[in-house]
């Protein structure tokens, strides 16, 4: 009898503390939805013009600090040309992001919009299950930028348009067809910083080769280490020659593609 009750005031103990956990969950969702700015505000940087509702101008704030404070090394590592004001949009929720982008369906926290223009979600807690950093979903974000503009700088210098239509529509095939999609995000993860040894552990356990992170979201788990090795073992300088090259391994690297995979993987093993 002694023992039944004993029992029984120990799950009441955590039925209360689970109660009170929920509460507090639902109290500062409120709280938050009540207190968080609800008009559509501008912030303006150097650099940046940030457009944010529905969360604190802290966090728009936060995301504008740290933007400002990587820009400098992002474009000097990539050599981004100058360029116009950067368009930023801070979306609240999973819905307002994927309407601000017209996505349909989307869990895509980030996505950039051309050369001078990308969209984040800001993910938290309330919602969004083990949100990832919306300050380095903007970092990446902002590199594809980078990238983008050194892109159409030179193929504004290179590109013969006559007979091939407008520049934009040139230059997006050529894009489309040509720039590795594994690079395109590789990059932009080692320049955010987006890496961990459990992720990186479990997409190297796909074994993945170039081809195969050209069309897999395991780029998201090792991209940044692709990056990490040619800057080890080449030089940050190669980065923004492999950019221009629209990624030639053979002639930027001086190694074949299939001995640079090889090269990676050892690197990884040995250093994750
Ligand atoms: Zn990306």
């Amino acid at each position: 009898m002694i023992h039944t009750t004993r029992v029984m005031k120990k799950l009441s103990a955590i039925i209360l503390i689970f109660v009170g956990l929920v509460l507090t969950y639902f109290t500062a969702k409120t709280f938050r939805r009540i207190s968080v700015v609800d008009v559509p505000t501008e912030l303006r940087t150097d650099h940046f013009a940030i457009s944010y509702q529905g969360i604190y101008k802290e966090e728009a704030q936060d995301v504008a600090d740290n933007l400002e404070e990587h820009y400098g090394r992002i474009r000097l590592d990539l050599n981004g040309p100058d360029h116009e004001i950067i368009q930023v949009f801070i979306h609240a929720t999973q819905r307002e992001f994927n309407k601000g982008t017209g996505l349909s369906n989307s869990t895509a926290n980030g996505m950039s919009r051309g050369p001078n223009k990308f969209h984040i979600l800001w993910t938290n807690w309330f919602n969004g299950i083990l949100p990832d950093d919306p300050i380095k979903t903007a970092l990446h974000e902002f590199t594809h930028c980078v990238q983008l503009n050194v892109l159409i700088k030179k193929a504004q210098e290179e590109l013969t348009l006559e007979g091939r239509g407008d520049f934009d529509s040139a230059f997006e095939q050529k894009f489309i067809n040509e720039y590795p999609q594994w690079f395109w995000e590789a990059i932009c993860d080692y320049e955010a910083g987006i890496v961990n040894e459990i992720s990186v552990k479990y997409g190297m356990s796909k074994k993945p080769t170039l081809a195969y992170l050209n069309k897999s979201n395991q780029i998201y788990n090792v991209g940044y280490t692709i990056i990490e090795y040619i800057v080890e073992k080449w030089g940050k300088d190669k980065l923004p020659v492999l950019i221009t090259s629209y990624v030639d391994i053979e002639n930027v690297l001086k190694v074949s593609e299939s001995d640079f995979e090889k090269g990676w993987i050892d690197y990884v093993n040995e250093k994750y």
